[in-house]
């Protein structure tokens, strides 16, 4: 793997301002992936494929990674740097829309990573328990969104994300077949493991 142009395409993202996963939550996850030694990992929000690349440099060479992504034209880019930082054959990006893709797929992971359209989450979620396996872990991403979602204001044009963030925090605190931790890192990383799995 090729580490500088994975430094490379982190300046990239910084500089288009694409949010791409900041260095608190990265190491978080990072030790999370070197406990777990996960076979295959989901992600939804492939964006430039930072992130993935940065699994795939954490995790063995026998892991999967399939990440999801809307937009076509950053899922081409995608592709491009994850063949540069030299992944390719371990990452697959799966180009559209998440809400639609995750019903189609067959296999099952050890990890999923939320990093997508914040108005979703609570489906997200929903297509997540089917797909993950017993004692996986389900991350979520931007939480906590900018302290909005603990906050009462509650008049701003973000609102309906806000509300969507709040349902999903409360299925995975209140679910009993889930064990949940909601970190302060980085814009907000919930970790939630699936201790039984009903689906
Ligand atoms: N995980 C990336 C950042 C993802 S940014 C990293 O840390 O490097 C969020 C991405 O989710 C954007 O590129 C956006 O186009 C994509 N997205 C938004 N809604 C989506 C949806 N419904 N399905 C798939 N991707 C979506
Ligand atoms: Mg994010």
């Amino acid at each position: 793997m090729n580490d500088i142009e994975l430094e490379k395409l982190k300046e990239k993202g910084l500089n288009e301002h694409i949010p791409i996963i900041m260095d608190d939550t990265l190491e978080k996850i990072k030790e999370i992936l070197l406990e777990e030694k996960p076979k295959r990992i989901l992600e939804i929000g492939t964006a430039i494929g930072y992130s993935a690349c940065q699994f795939a440099k954490y995790t063995s060479c026998e892991c999967i990674i399939d990440t999801i992504e809307l937009d076509s034209q950053r899922a081409e880019d995608a592709n491009v740097n994850i063949e540069k930082i030299g992944f390719k054959d371990r990452i697959n990006v799966i180009q559209g829309n998440a809400v639609d893709i995750l019903p189609t797929l067959k296999e099952k992971y050890d990890i999923i990573f939320i990093d997508a359209a914040k108005g979703k989450y609570p489906i997200f979620l929903e297509e997540s328990l089917k797909l993950i396996n017993k004692n996986g872990l389900i991350l979520a991403d931007n939480i906590l969104y900018k302290g909005y979602v603990m906050s009462d204001y509650n008049k701003h044009k973000q609102r309906t994300a806000v509300r969507h963030l709040r349902e999903y925090i409360k299925e995975i605190t209140e679910n009993k077949n889930m064990s949940t931790q909601i970190l302060e890192v980085g814009d907000g990383l919930s970790i939630t493991r699936i201790k039984n799995n009903c689906n």
